[in-house]
């Protein structure tokens, strides 16, 4: 818990970006500190161990592609990214989503992800819930079974949360 503070508090938090009234969390003050980045690592690793048998993390784009790998390394499992649409080479599945104004589309690497794996899905902040609710649409496609959707970061007066109808976890909150 001390180590959550710590992490909390090393947090940025910018006004007004990307646009006016958002209040954006930085997660990237924790980086530039190799403790307080070390002790972040530490607690993914924590939060993964209560849900057994992970056999692949996927990181959505882009600061999941921070903590992903590094999740993916202690455990010995697989990384692999879900991005946004056109950044992925080779033969993709892809799913739509919708924004405040509009769609979205990520995708993942065809047979990236086997039918029945366990996944845990990681991204750095929950706020909608929309980016992570399409990562499960995606992953249950190609019939994942998701064990856990981490995030380090949750704002909860956006009820992102209430979208999503896997296992969740958030390690810090801000109403
Ligand atoms: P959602 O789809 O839940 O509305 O938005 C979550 C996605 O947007 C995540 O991929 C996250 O990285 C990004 N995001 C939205 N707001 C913030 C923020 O305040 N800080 C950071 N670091 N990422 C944000």
């Amino acid at each position: 818990a001390d180590r959550l503070s710590r992490i909390r508090n090393t947090l940025g938090a910018i006004p007004d970006f990307p646009k006016a009234g958002i209040l954006f969390r930085d997660i990237f003050p924790v980086l530039r500190d190799a403790e307080v980045f070390k002790d972040l690592n530490e607690e993914i690793f924590e939060a993964s161990k209560s849900y057994p048998d992970v056999e692949c993390v996927v990181g959505l784009e882009s600061r999941g592609f921070l903590f992903g790998p590094i999740l993916a390394q202690k455990l010995s499992v697989p990384f692999v990214p879900i991005r946004k649409k056109g950044k992925l080479p080779g033969e993709l599945i892809s799913q739509t989503y919708e924004l405040e104004y509009g769609t979205d589309c990520c995708e993942i690497q065809k047979g990236s992800v086997s039918k029945g794996q366990k996944v845990l899905i990681i991204d750095d902040l929950l706020a909608t819930g929309g980016t992570m609710k399409a990562a499960c649409d995606l992953l249950e496609k190609l019939e994942a079974d998701i064990v856990l959707c981490l995030c380090i970061i949750e704002l909860t007066g956006l009820k992102g949360k209430s979208k999503i109808d896997k296992p969740f976890k958030s390690l810090i909150t801000f109403d």
